[in-house]
C-alpha cells in the first residue's frame, strides 16, 4: 500500500502489524509477490502469475566411505530428458561442499534430485520408491553400488521456476511497470537466473535500485 502522500509504503503483515517503509523489496516467489504487488502493480502481478514452477524431490544418500572401492569424482553430474532416466542430476555434495564432508570425514554424502517441469508425478512416489531408483541410476552412471547407511527424501512443490522463450522479455515488463512506482522492486530466482549465485546478483541490482530511487526517510511528510 502506498501510504497517503507521504511517499513512504505501508505493509500490512498476516500478524495484523504494519509496517511503514521507504522502499519495499519483494522477494518471494512469483507467484507470491504476483498476490502481494497485484493491488499496487497489477500489470506486474500479471506478469508473475504466468512464471511456472517447475517440483522435484531430493534424495540426499549417505554412504560409508569404507564401503565405496573408489569414490565418483567431480561435483556430480545432469541428465539430459533422452537418456531417458529417472534421476535428472547428482550432486557429490561431499566433493562440492567441504562443510558436508567435514560433519562426518568417514561419510560420503551424495543427493539425487527427480522431477522435471511437468513431471509432478515422481514427487507422488513414496521414499523407498525415489531411493531405488535413485541407486539404480548411480550404480549405471558411475558403478555406485554401495548401501547407504541413511537416506532422506525431501519434496520441494513448486521450486523451480521456468524460464520459456520470452522470459527475459517478461521480465523487463515487470521491472518497467514497478519503475513507475519508485521505492517498490522485485529479486530473486524468477527473474534473472535460478542459481544461488544469480540469485545474489539479483538481491545487489534490487538494493541498488533501492538506494537510487527510494525517497529518503521523511522526505515529502
Ligand atoms: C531442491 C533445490 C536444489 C537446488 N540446488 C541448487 C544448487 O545446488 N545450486 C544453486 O546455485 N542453486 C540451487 N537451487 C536453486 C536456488 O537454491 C534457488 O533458486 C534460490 O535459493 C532461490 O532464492 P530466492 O531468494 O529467489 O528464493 P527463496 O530462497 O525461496 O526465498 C523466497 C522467500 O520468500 C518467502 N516467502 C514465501 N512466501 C511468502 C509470503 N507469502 N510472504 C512473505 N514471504 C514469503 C520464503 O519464506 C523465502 O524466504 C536449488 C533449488 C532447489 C529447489
Amino acid at each position: 500500500d502506498p501510504a497517503g502522500r507521504s511517499g513512504r509504503w505501508r505493509v500490512e503483515l498476516g500478524d495484523g502489524h504494519t509496517l511503514t517503509a521507504d522502499a519495499v523489496v519483494v522477494a518471494a516467489p512469483a507467484p507470491v509477490a504476483a498476490r502481494l504487488l497485484r493491488p499496487e502493480a497489477p500489470a506486474a502481478a500479471g506478469e508473475l502469475d504466468a512464471v511456472d514452477y517447475a517440483s522435484m524431490a531430493l534424495i540426499t544418500m549417505a554412504f560409508r566411505r569404507s564401503d565405496l572401492p573408489a569414490e565418483p569424482p567431480g561435483s556430480g553430474f545432469l541428465v539430459p530428458p533422452v537418456d531417458g532416466r529417472g534421476i535428472k542430476a547428482a550432486t557429490f555434495s561431499a566433493n562440492k561442499w567441504s562443510w558436508t564432508a567435514a560433519q562426518d570425514p568417514g561419510l560420503f554424502v551424495l543427493r539425487t534430485s527427480v522431477g522435471r517441469h511437468g513431471e509432478d508425478e515422481w514427487l507422488r512416489r513414496d521414499d523407498a520408491e525415489l531411493a531405488a531408483l535413485s541407486r539404480r541410476d548411480l550404480a549405471e552412471a558411475v558403478g555406485l553400488t554401495a548401501v547407504p547407511v541413511d537416506t532422506v527424501v525431501t519434496r520441494w512443490e513448486g521450486g523451480l521456476p521456468q524460464y520459456p522463450v520470452g522470459h527475459l522479455e517478461r521480465v523487463a515488463r515487470v521491472h518497467r511497470d514497478l519503475a513507475e512506482r519508485p521505492g517498490l522492486t522485485v529479486c530473486g530466482a524468477a527473474y534473472a537466473g535460478v542459481g544461488v549465485p544469480a540469485c545474489i546478483a539479483d538481491g545487489r541490482r534490487a538494493a541498488d535500485l533501492t538506494l537510487r530511487t527510494a525517497r529518503p526517510a521523511g522526505e515529502g511528510e
